[in-house]
């Protein structure tokens, strides 16, 4: 196996391999984790409305554990289909306001798992360069052309579509908020595409899902166009702090998805008491306005300042901010920086990223203060200054 041990030589001068670290949460300190015995401040994670360590949340999960106990024993075909599956997705269509939902083990089984039943030999897929890699995955399972467009480049995929006009059938797929960059796709042109091309048009909410829309339904809603999508997609592994996915749209589709599906048919239910956690979160996203708004103004001053500062900074008004730094080597020197200064901000790095343009990727969650974020602005400035990278 000696050429496993190349492959990762390879990765290691590249600055490129990839380890895990312990994390552990700071119940004392919303916003905040522990790593190497350090309480650092965190942003890195997606826990965007601060609901990850929400006592409520905590308590419908511990509550329904007593009850129906850890696991759900089989797959939701066979005997793992406890009620509370029903409640949610009714639940879930109704704060959509689609005709249906379907929840799903994770976003990446959801992403790879739908697209792969729903396109195959034949068809087309027109998918954003930078989706995240459980829609490229997808792609490569269902064996339809995969047709990628350079990022929210819509020249390109209006060339893409009209050279496949004639294809059986033709899905569009983007990320509304992109993961790693954290600007936004151009939904309105896309609804206009669709319709021109007779595309079908599914939205990947994972990062916009509980941050945009009155009430947290996502970015496709903040912008009235909710009722073009035609599968969405969302995560509660990220906003709502806990674990799992969905599928929302038409009754038609949710049927076709329930048949059809094999990470939803093949894999083992999710815990009871997982899901009466996402009830209890769905809730509060709906409700607990205050989570949002704070988190666009903490992330608006953020980005700004870190621009101001000389920084090359990602645009866009999401609370994922990236730092571009270029080389891998750098990127992971910054990071270090920023965790002996007591911040947690991973170095992005390639394949997430493509070759030369590493980052550190900040993500601001409502669990900070307005001033744990300016103290962690003067030292990310020290720290980037230090390294070279404030252009003015
Ligand atoms: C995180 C992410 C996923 C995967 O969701 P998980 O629930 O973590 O598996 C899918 N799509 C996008 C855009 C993501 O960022």
């Amino acid at each position: 196996m000696n050429w496993m041990e190349n492959e990762l030589e390879k990765l290691t001068q590249a600055s490129n391999q990839r380890h895990l670290r312990d994390s552990a949460t700071s119940p004392e300190r919303p916003g905040h984790i522990v790593r190497g015995g350090n309480n650092l401040l965190d942003l890195a994670s997606n826990n965007y409305l601060g609901l990850a360590g929400h006592p409520d949340i905590i308590q419908a999960i511990c509550e329904t554990l007593q009850v129906e106990g850890a696991g759900s024993g089989a797959s939701r075909f066979v005997t793992g289909n406890r009620s509370v599956y029903g409640r949610l997705e009714v639940a879930l269509a109704s704060w959509q306001q689609a005709e249906a939902s379907l929840v799903f083990a994770n976003g990446y089984m959801a992403n790879s798992g739908v697209i792969a039943a729903l396109m195959g030999r034949g068809d087309v897929i027109f998918s954003d360069q930078y989706n995240h890699a459980s829609i490229v995955d997808g792609a490569l399972l269902s064996r339809a052309e995969h047709a990628r467009y350079r990022h929210n480049d819509l020249e390109h995929l209006e060339a893409l579509l009209h050279k496949h006009r004639d294809k059986r059938r033709k899905l569009i797929v983007t990320d509304a908020l992109f993961s790693m960059d954290g600007d936004r796709a151009r939904l309105h042109e896309l609804v206009k595409l669709k319709r021109r091309y007779d595309a079908m048009l599914m939205v990947d909410e994972a990062h916009s899902g509980g941050v945009y829309g009155e009430k947290g339904e996502g970015l496709c809603h903040e912008l009235g166009l909710h009722r073009h999508v035609d599968v969405h997609i969302g995560t509660f592994s990220k906003a709502f702090g806990i674990y799992g996915a969905y599928v929302s749209g038409n009754n038609v589709l949710i049927r076709y998805l329930m048949n059809k599906v094999r990470p939803l048919i093949y894999s083992t239910a999710l815990p009871p008491s997982l899901l009466a956690g996402i009830m209890t979160a769905l809730h509060l996203v709906q409700t607990e306005h205050w989570r949002r708004n704070h988190l666009r103004s903490t992330s608006e001053m953020f980005r700004y300042a870190l621009m101001n500062a000389g920084f090359h900074v990602g645009e866009g008004d999401s609370p994922i901010v990236p730092i571009m730094v270029g080389d891998n080597e750098r990127a992971l020197r910054f990071s270090e920086a920023l965790e002996a200064a007591g911040i947690a901000g991973i170095a992005i790095r390639p394949p997430t990223v493509p070759v030369g343009t590493a980052r550190i990727r900040f993500s601001v969650s409502s669990a900070h203060t307005f001033d744990e974020l300016r103290q962690a602005i003067v030292l990310i400035k020290k720290v980037g200054d230090q390294l070279g990278l404030l252009t003015s």
